[in-house]
């Protein structure tokens, strides 16, 4: 505020000088006055500096503050929440969200500022400095004002079209980048491209649309300026000639009204941001104001148990479940699953495996039926409880960009030894050994620079490092050769015997160790029973195990088979 206050004297100081002080011939005041004017404008710009910088370190820690509430309340919203939002939409509005409002308050707090105090210290001195001529100004502030919010509101309206049109692309982008090697798999790169084009093409003709309007904006304030500036002349000659103003009162006032139009236009820029930023916020808000999810209140906190082998460590009691509330995706599971015991879970894709998985780790909650760890509804259980029994090791796991090492640990503070074992019990050691620097290797995000196999090793790594009393696989040695699966069933059973384990797989082999093995189909259980029992009694899984396993003798071509696939 300060520095503009000394910008909007400056034109007055000129005024004064140029009628008053020049005038009297006497140098030594011309000098002085000069000075101070040169002073105002030192002043001005030292502020002005100050200001500028000051409006960036708070626009941009104001952000940090925003974006870390809103990254720490992203991680507490349940799975459900995040479904109805969308991962991407989440992205969104931590990234690119955030940054709109952080170009509003950058905005807001340099130009906003600037162009309320420009244009009421413009129209003030021009009203002080002669009533007459100020006259003008307000016949011409009407339609100025509203040629700049007429073109403004085309404007904007085109300008968010392209943004949709930018989203459509980025959109067609994605898609292409993460299916390239399927499109050139399949010789579609010619067909992408095309697509492509269209989306590049509109997002171009979009953007001139919208900026060929801009264009018109410019020259129109510049007509209805510009004929203000020549009536001040005409008006203002012709007041100096009849000895009713001055000329450096004219000068100044040439420098007001341009003041004036500049602040308008700054103002309707601030208008502009204000709006995309109160959508923005409204997007922010929605998610920092989004309650805890009802479903996951603790009922009543119960200490958990020491496992007991008479008791089952998990069991399912007639759990049924629906994502959307509409069809159950499981109905009516029920097993029980005592210490140390592994379950299998069978059935084709979309049949509810990972649900069941889901269920057990309450990321969602039941519909009906209970479930139940070592003997108490995992709604009385903290959820630190629940969360520090399990290992697991989900389908598409998630690899960070770190060394080996610390994508095992995963900020637990693990010992070397703890983590040298763990990488042995997954069959990890061979390549983990054979990698530069061991341990150290740096793995880049996703693991792209690792192979399926390994990258599964490497989870299950993860996984076992924390000796985890129930381990959870979710089709995660699919990638895995069948030597080194069969060597990994013997390590986990030889390491882990009091582990109770979930083994979700595609494979017949991966199972059939185990105590029971429950096949699904579209959300029902059609069997459950050990792989002896399921090969007398249940057609389905004796149909995949003779094709995996090759009982009818046919060759080893059927080994390949998947369930369901
Ligand atoms: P599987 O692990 O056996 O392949 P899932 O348990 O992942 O199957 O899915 C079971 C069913 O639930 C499928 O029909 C799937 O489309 C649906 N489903 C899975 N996740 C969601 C979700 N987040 N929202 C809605 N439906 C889902």
């Amino acid at each position: 505020m300060a520095g503009t206050i000394l910008e909007v004297v400056l034109p007055a100081i000129l005024a004064f000088i140029v009628d008053d002080i020049i005038p009297t011939e006497n140098k030594n005041r011309i000098i002085i006055w000069g000075l101070i004017m040169a002073l105002f404008s030192f002043g001005a710009w030292i502020l002005n500096v100050v200001a500028n910088r000051m409006a960036s370190r708070t626009s941009s820690l104001t952000i940090q503050n925003i974006r870390q509430d809103l990254f720490e309340r992203s991680m507490g919203l349940s799975a459900r929440q995040i479904d109805n939002i969308s991962v991407s939409s989440l992205e969104a509005r931590m990234t690119s969200d955030t940054y709109v409002i952080h170009r509003f308050l950058g905005a807001t707090l340099r130009m906003g500022i600037r162009s309320v105090m420009l244009f009421l210290g413009g129209v003030l001195f021009c009203f002080y400095l002669s009533w007459r001529l100020a006259l003008i100004l307000v016949v011409l502030v009407v339609p100025l004002g509203i040629v700049i919010r007429y073109v403004f509101s085309r404007v904007i309206r085109l300008f968010n079209d392209v943004q949709k049109k930018l989203d459509d692309m980025v959109q067609v982008i994605r898609e292409n980048i993460r299916g390239i090697r399927v499109s050139k798999a399949l010789d579609k790169t010619e067909y992408e491209k095309e697509r492509y084009l269209e989306s590049n093409k509109a997002v171009a003709q979009a953007e001139i649309k919208a900026t060929d309007q801009m264009a018109i904006m410019s020259p129109m304030v510049n007509t209805i300026l510009f004929t203000g500036l020549a009536a001040v002349i005409i008006l203002g000659a012709y007041l100096s000639n009849k000895g009713l103003i001055l000329t450096g009162t004219i000068m100044a006032f040439l420098s007001y009204f341009i003041q004036i139009t500049n602040s308008l236009m700054g103002l309707n820029r601030m208008f502009n941001i204000y709006n995309r930023a109160m959508a923005s916020s409204s997007r922010i808000e929605e998610i920092l104001t989004m309650p805890k999810d009802d479903n996951q209140v603790i009922e009543e906190v119960l200490e958990l148990p020491k496992a007991d082998k008479n008791i089952p460590e998990v069991e399912f009691r007639n759990v049924s479940f629906s994502y959307l509330g509409k069809s159950n995706n499981i109905s009516n599971i029920s097993f029980k699953v005592y210490p140390g015991q592994t379950l299998g879970i069978m059935g084709p894709t979309g049949s509810g495996k990972s649900t069941i998985i889901r269920l057990l780790l309450r990321q969602y909650d039941v519909s009906a039926g209970e479930i139940l760890i070592r003997g108490i509804n995992i709604k009385k259980l903290k959820r630190s409880d629940i969360n520090k029994m399990f290992g697991i090791v989900f389908q598409n796991d998630f690899i960070y960009r770190a060394t080996v090492r610390e994508n095992i640990d995963f900020g637990r503070n693990l010992s070397d030894e703890e983590i040298n074992t763990a990488t042995i019990h997954a069959q990890a050691m061979e390549f983990v050994g054979e990698k530069e620097g061991g341990l150290d290797f740096e793995l880049s995000s996703k693991g792209v620079n690792l192979s399926g196999g390994q990258k599964q090793r490497l989870l299950l790594s993860r996984a076992l490092a924390a000796k985890p009393e129930i381990l959870i696989l979710d089709d995660s040695s699919s990638a895995l050769d069948f030597k080194t699966d069969a060597k990994l069933r013997q390590a986990i059973k030889e390491n882990f015997s009091n582990t109770t384990s979930f083994i979700i797989a595609q494979r017949v082999s991966s199972v059939s160790h185990a105590e029971q093995i429950l096949v699904l189909e579209s959300g029902k259980m059609i069997a459950l029973g050990s792989h002896k029992e399921l090969l007398e009694s249940c057609e389905p899984y004796r149909e995949i195990a003779s094709l995996q396993l090759g009982d009818s003798k046919e060759d080893k071509k059927g080994k390949e088979v998947a369930y369901g696939n």
